[in-house]
This record gives structure tokens, sequence and C-alpha cells, in this order.
């Protein structure tokens, strides 16, 4: 997922944590291992992407509830997240190791942005077919979710009951730390080592940001970065980040992706949803969903805590 991810725990002997912590990395491995379409090897979505249009494949479980998730995702945002950009997110190049120079051809990317619309077709029980190879599955917003969630829950298997996920920004919390609830800064999304707010966790939250400082380039003025509006095929231009807090990583996730594309336009949607929001507009302006702002303390410099400050590797 090109990010390191930090552990730490409280309250349990430093054997019963690494132990357990080796077990939650290896998990979440295993997750990369699964559904990343990039890379050496092959795993199932590598396969579904190469198969033949029109033939439903039968996919792993796992494989099939995620995409399930999203697709509900992609329904309820109005097509701002899609799990069927593989084709058009290769075409930009921003999961590379060097990133782009140049924006790829207009022609190009409205083409596969055409292609990767409403793509796939549900058979019976977690199988599914796609329309053609322009149709690539693509889990990179919602993957890392799904990876910090089942490595919360190894954890917990382990007998940890306090600790913080960190994968290079997307945060899940269970716990406390001792007295004190966790503290979680969000970055703020163009100085970087600032925060714009920290956040006080106690029990299952997640806080997960998508933002447009992880992976870009600039050209001619412009920034272009790796989150896609799908209907145009362009780097979204309505936030530089959005922040979502919640209990489920997979959702933070994948609608903190979503929101990212929608802008502040989609909160009254992420309250109605029950789930707590911040955005950073185009302009650098915060936005709150409703209710969150009350549960958020504005930062005082310098930040107490920027766990979320840890840089991706590029
Ligand atoms: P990060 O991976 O930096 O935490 P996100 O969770 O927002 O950020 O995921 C961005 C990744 O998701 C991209 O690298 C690409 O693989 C994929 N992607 C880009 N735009 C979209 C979108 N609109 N919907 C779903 N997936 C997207
Ligand atoms: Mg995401």
């Amino acid at each position: 997922m090109g990010t390191l991810v930090e552990f730490t725990t409280h309250g349990t002997g430093q054997a019963q944590a690494l132990s357990a912590i080796e077990a939650a990395g290896s998990e979440m491995q295993r997750i990369e291992n699964l559904f990343s379409i990039y890379g050496e090897g092959s795993n199932p979505v590598k396969l579904f992407n190469q198969s033949p249009p029109g033939i439903m494949q039968q996919l792993p479980a796992e494989v099939a509830t995620l995409l399930e998730t999203a697709l509900k995702v992609e329904k309820r945002s109005g097509h701002a997240f899609s799990p069927t950009l593989g084709a058009l997110n290769k075409l930009w190049g921003f999961s590379q190791t060097e990133m782009p120079a140049l924006p790829p051809p207009d022609g190009e990317i409205s083409e596969l942005s055409k292609a990767s619309f409403a793509c796939l077709q549900h058979g019976s029980e977690g199988s599914f077919s796609h329309n053609g190879s322009l149709c690539e599955l693509d889990f990179g917003a919602i993957a890392k979710g799904y990876a910090i969630e089942r490595g919360m829950e190894i954890l917990q298997s382990h007998g940890i009951n306090h600790a913080i996920i960190n994968a290079g920004g997307d945060i899940k919390v269970i716990g406390t730390h001792g007295e004190r609830p966790w503290k979680i800064g969000i970055r703020h999304p163009r100085n970087s080592g600032e925060v714009i707010t920290t956040i006080e966790a106690a029990g299952e939250i997640s806080i997960v940001t998508s933002g447009d400082y992880e992976r870009y380039f600039n050209h001619q003025g412009r920034r272009y970065h790796h989150i896609l509006d799908p209907h145009s095929g362009m780097p979204a231009a309505r936030a530089r980040s959005a922040t979502i807090i919640t209990s489920n990583a997979i959702l933070a996730d994948a609608w903190s992706t979503a929101l990212f594309v929608m802008g502040h336009e989609g909160l009254p949607l992420i309250g109605k949803m029950g789930m707590n929001a911040i955005l950073v507009d185009g302009n650098g302006r915060i936005h709150y969903s409703k209710n969150a702002e009350s549960r958020l303390q504005p930062s005082r410099s310098p930040p107490m805590l920027r766990t979320s400050d840890i840089k991706t590797d590029p």
C-alpha cells in the first residue's frame, strides 16, 4: 500500500504486544497481496481484471464482500467513489514509484473514465463479470481500511485492548491511553508538520484522511494528484483533504475518498449516515459535518500528537 504502518499499544507487556503486532502485520501484508493490482505475482483481483469480458468469475468471499461494500459506496455517493478505476489509475501512473511528469492525453482519460462507468455485472453468490479490458477493479481507496480493520481484530484476539494502528495517516484506535483518551492530529494539507485539529478518541474510532498531498506532481502551475473524479477522469478539485471519523475503518477509508471527490456538498450525506467528517475545500476553507465540530478540539501549536503525520513511501 506504499506506506509505513505504525502500531502503538498500551497496558500490555512487551512480549505479548510484539507477538500481537507481528501477527497483525502479517495479516495486513496478506491483504495487500490479495488486493493489490500492482507489483509482481498473481492474485484473484488481477486474474479477474485479465479475465475475458462477459463471463462470470467466482471471487473469493473476502474479495466479493469488499467489492459489494465498495459498490454500495459507489451507488450512495453518486459515483464519486468507484472500485473500477484500475485502468484509469494506471493511465495516470500515480501508483508507480516515480511520479509522472505530465498528464495523459485528454482523449485517453475520457475513454477510460467512460469505460469504467457501471461496467460490472453481479451474478449469484460472489460472482462478477466485467464488460471489457478497460474495466479493472482497483481497491486502492478501500483495501487499506480493510487491512486496518483486520489488523485491529488480530491485536484484539491477542488480548490487546488499547491500541492505535496508523497506516500513513489512516488510523484506527481502540481503548484509551491509560486514564486519557488517545489524541490524534489531522494533518494540515499544505503546511507539513502542522495539524488542523486534534481529535480525542476513546473506544473504537477510525480516523481516515484522503489528501491531495500524498501522491502528486505539478505541471504548468497546476497540481495533479491521485484521487480521481470518476465523472471526468481528472484529479478531483473540490477538496485538499477529507477526513472521516466513524467506528469502521473500511467505511472511513471508502467515504474519505468519496467525500474528497464530492467536496463540502457531500457533508450532509456523511452526517445522515451517522459519520463525522472534516473537509478542507479547494480554497483551503475547513468545513465540518453536522455535530462533528463539538467533538473536535481546535489545534494549538505546537501540536500535541502527529500520529497522522507519517510520510508515505513515495
Ligand atoms: P490513500 O491511498 O492515499 O490513503 P485513498 O484512500 O483516497 O488515498 O485512495 C486513493 C487510491 O484509490 C488511488 O491511488 C486509486 O488507486 C484509487 N482511487 C482514486 N480515485 C478514486 C475514486 N474516485 N474512487 C475509488 N478509488 C479511487
Ligand atoms: Mg480511501
